[in-house]
């Protein structure tokens, strides 16, 4: 197992993900992991799990991380799963409870695309409608923060908060940002379907297949994405960080650089991390 550790802009994104084996990757800042396809410790600490899809490699240790957090004496863990998933994978958690005589006590909570959870902190997850080859749930991280308004700008801090008090609010305006999206497993068409994951700051995308060792139609086949539809589009990304990641295991974390490095061009490699386990990951 390669685990990885990027710091991107606010956000750490941390864990592993490679196709077809196990995916598991984790905000901190937010308490959040995404996907469950292996439970590592740093998993577990996760108060919230976003579960895209329910391929083994992205869901298949939901017992053991539920189990961990009951040993250790957690708080109960926030889980979504999408909607159509959901009563299943309540089932599943059932037998798990049967099998070992005790509850979990996890919070399922069904995904539903467009409609908001709010996390505090000015933090809203948004999931979306993924494009897989079975049911997906992407996720959607937004941002609101408060902005000076530029008529004020010019006043010292004190003004400010004598104003403050005159005027409350009107001082500011709200700014929302797409923080972080994840993709999931996705077809490359995620990209037409939702073209806000391409102004988000941090967007989490998946690349299984790099070059010809395996060809777009494989990936397809797959319900994935190759780095040649990603090149295509090269210009229609407008985010800060770019994070590719589950990579097929035909590739070492050595060819991913040397791949990425070689056949990306370069104001998107300016850009991107490869989410392996190597070095401090970044192109
Ligand atoms: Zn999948």
């Amino acid at each position: 197992m390669h685990s990885c550790s990027l710091k991107l802009g606010h956000y750490t994104i941390r864990g592993t993900s490679t196709a077809g084996v196990e995916t598991s990757i984790q905000v901190p800042e937010l308490s959040i992991c995404f996907d469950i396809g292996t439970c590592l410790r740093t998993s577990i600490r996760m108060n919230r799990l976003l579960i895209t899809h329910a391929h083994p490699d992205h869901f298949g240790s939901l017992i053991s991380y539920l189990g961990a957090r009951l040993l250790y004496g957690m708080k109960p863990a926030d889980v979504y799963v999408g909607l159509e998933s959901v009563d299943q994978i309540q089932q599943l958690i059932e037998i798990a409870e049967s099998l070992q005589g005790y509850s979990f006590g996890a919070n399922l909570v069904a995904a539903i695309p467009g409609v908001p959870v709010r996390f505090g902190g000015g933090m809203t997850l948004y999931p979306y409608v993924g494009n897989h080859c079975i049911p997906t749930t992407g996720y959607a991280i937004w941002s609101e923060s408060k902005k000076l308004k530029a008529e004020y700008s010019h006043l010292t801090g004190p003004e400010l908060a004598h104003l403050r008090h005159q005027i409350g609010d009107q001082l500011t305006y709200p700014v929302r940002r797409l923080a972080i999206a994840y993709s999931g497993d996705s077809f490359i068409e995620i990209l037409d379907d939702h073209p806000e994951l391409l102004e988000a700051q941090t967007l989490l995308l998946e690349c299984s297949f790099l070059d010809n060792k395996k060809d777009r139609s494989t990936a397809r086949a797959g319900g994935h994405i190759h780095l040649d539809e990603i090149i295509e589009r090269a210009d229609t990304f407008r985010n800060q960080h770019i994070v590719l990641l589950h990579f097929s295991q035909i590739y070492t974390p050595a060819d991913v650089h040397v791949i990425l490095q070689k056949r990306l061009p370069d104001h998107l490699k300016a850009r991107v991390s490869a989410f392996t386990g190597q070095g401090n990951d970044s192109q």
